[in-house]
């Protein structure tokens, strides 16, 4: 079985400096605490927990615990509720990341225009960016809110989207609102680390009998890795950590590709790879398909490894 990882597989820059924040912080000293889980895993997020980190839900919360270090995520959080975390004088370290900020900036600056917002309107990060917003804005999630937006033609238009949403999809719905006629001002603010991740997720998809997408069940950037890998692949599997593999679904695949979304830590990526190739090894061997091995190697056509 030949197994190939994405490239861009595992912790984008945004989460990676997040994550970092939180370790060098640990390092001088707790009180700390996260606005929410600091990326969506479930294992670095007990693995800071262990470490004293403590993660706020609400701001209520913060205001009856000691002073310390409160750490914004890099989704990013509204003005208001950073003026009131500032108001109940804790320290706070902004780990925004500097994309979801271009966008906070953008939509700030937008005195003139309706701002149409393209995700998903319960995600943290568009909970955030609609908090920056100087003029009124809509959130347009998909085909349908995108046909029904309905506004006075003479209103002007500024349409950005959440750094993790599908480019294809943001592009069909943009010119769906654009052919109704506004004078619209255009930004793809979708990141790059997004749009290669998922363009590369699309093509190993495509040229793979299946694929394995690793991440959060939260993570909306994982969620959409998996719908793009699902269209191109059939056997596409969502996991989120080793446990979740269920090896015997994959007994009859000549080649597996594997993706994995912004917030999954490297050393998951690893383990699941060390894991499938060990056993498409001992498979290949039950179903008599290596002839020959010679010191480890796998001969006869059958290419084991990355
Ligand atoms: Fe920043 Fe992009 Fe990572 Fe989001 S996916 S945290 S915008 S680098």
């Amino acid at each position: 079985m030949k197994i190939k990882v994405a490239d861009s597989a595992g912790f984008c820059f945004g989460v990676q400096r997040a994550v970092d924040l939180v370790y060098k912080e640990i390092s001088n000293g707790l009180p700390i605490y996260t606005y929410g889980p600091i990326i969506h895993n479930d294992e670095v997020v007990e693995d800071l927990r262990k470490k004293g980190v403590k993660v706020i839900e609400t701001l209520e919360e913060l205001k009856d615990l000691p002073k310390g270090t409160i750490i914004i995520r890099s989704h990013g959080i509204s003005r208001k509720v950073y003026d009131e975390i500032s108001s109940y004088g804790h320290n706070i370290k902004d780990a925004t990341c500097p994309f979801v900020k271009k966008i906070h900036n953008i939509v700030n600056k937008q005195d003139e225009r309706h701002i149409i917002i393209v995700g998903n309107p319960g995600h943290p990060e568009v909970q955030g960016i609609m908090g920056w917003c100087n003029n009124n804005y809509t959130v347009v999630e998909d085909i349908e809110g995108a046909m029904n937006f309905n506004l006075p033609l003479d209103v002007k238009i500024c349409i950005v989207a959440q750094t993790t949403y599908n480019y294809n999809r943001f592009q069909d719905l943009v010119e769906i609102i654009s052919k109704k006629g506004y004078d619209i001002f255009v930004l793809n603010t979708i990141c790059n680390a997004t749009q290669s991740r998922q363009q590369e997720a699309y093509e190993l998809a495509k040229k793979s009998e299946a694929m394995i997408v690793i991440g959060g069940k939260q993570s909306s950037n994982t969620r959409k890795l998996y719908e793009i890998c699902k269209k191109e692949c059939e056997n596409t599997y969502y996991i989120q950590k080793l446990d979740d593999l269920d090896l015997n679904s994959f007994k009859s695949f000549r080649n597996v590709g594997i993706t994995a979304g912004a917030s999954t830590p490297h050393n998951i990526i690893k383990e699941v790879l060390t894991v499938m190739s060990e056993k498409s090894f001992e498979q290949l061997l039950e179903e008599e398909n290596v002839v020959e091995i010679n010191n480890g190697d796998v001969v006869e056509g059958i290419v084991l490894g990355v």
